[in-house]
């Protein structure tokens, strides 16, 4: 009769590190995934490159409108200064300095409308800063419970698998090959207990012949369904 009972709580053992193994794969997956954080301050740094853009085009904007009022003022003095002797050469002057007032305008309306352009991108702006801030800070809180969480799972870790290892060493290597080669086909659970006449692996009624092949046996007995091998607990 094969002593069964190592084996089931070898694989007690096992079943809890597969558990914790688990769960902390998910948490550490769950610490690389970018949070909405992430898409914030990508947002928020899309905003300021706008920005600094709409800044650029009013500094080349207000450029403009002082050259273009210093032309002006330059005709001003030139039409009024009576150098100007011939009507044609008047009517030419008069002609370019209307123009250039017909600029300054069109300059000015273009710089109205791009400073109501950087009002709008800076107010947008604050609203993503707070919103980034807020986000950051949950993200910051998140991640700091993850770690935890992750640091106690590696802890319970390290205590269980030397616990398993050394539980491991003191059933016979064929038995552990035998139970660590069907692990991988059921899903860790290799070791069913016997209760109630029941194969608790597949919750089969037993025969009698297979529950009297059990208690007779000196070697492992699976269950006819499910092959699980079967352990009166
Ligand atoms: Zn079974």
């Amino acid at each position: 009769m094969v002593d069964l009972e190592q084996l089931y709580l070898l694989q007690q053992l096992d079943l809890k590190i597969d558990g914790l193994t688990t769960s902390l794969d998910a948490v550490r997956s769950k610490l690389n995934i970018d949070g909405p954080a992430v898409t914030a301050r990508a947002r928020v740094a899309t905003l300021e490159a706008h920005i600094e853009s709409l800044y650029a085009r009013r500094r080349a904007s207000e450029r403009s409108l002082t050259e273009l009022n210093d032309k002006l003022t330059a005709e001003d003095t030139r039409l009024y200064s009576g150098s100007i002797t011939s009507t044609k050469e008047m009517q030419a002057a008069q002609e370019e300095h209307d123009f250039t007032k017909e600029q300054i305008g069109k300059t000015e309306e273009g710089l109205l409308a791009l400073m109501v352009g950087i009002e709008e991108a800076e107010t947008t702006l604050t609203k993503g800063h707070k919103i980034l801030e807020t986000l950051e800070a949950q993200a910051d809180q998140q991640t700091a419970e993850l770690a935890e969480e992750e640091s106690s799972l590696v802890n319970q870790l390290k205590v269980l698998t030397p616990e398993r290892d050394s539980s491991a060493k003191q059933i016979d290597s064929k038995l552990v090959y035998r139970y660590e080669t069907l692990r991988k086909s059921k899903n860790g659970h290799v070791i069913a207990k016997v209760e109630r006449e029941m194969c608790q692996g597949c919750r089969i009624k037993l025969t009698t012949s297979e529950l009297q092949r059990i208690q007779m046996a000196t070697d492992l007995v699976q269950c006819d369904s499910c092959h699980r091998i079967l352990y009166f607990g």
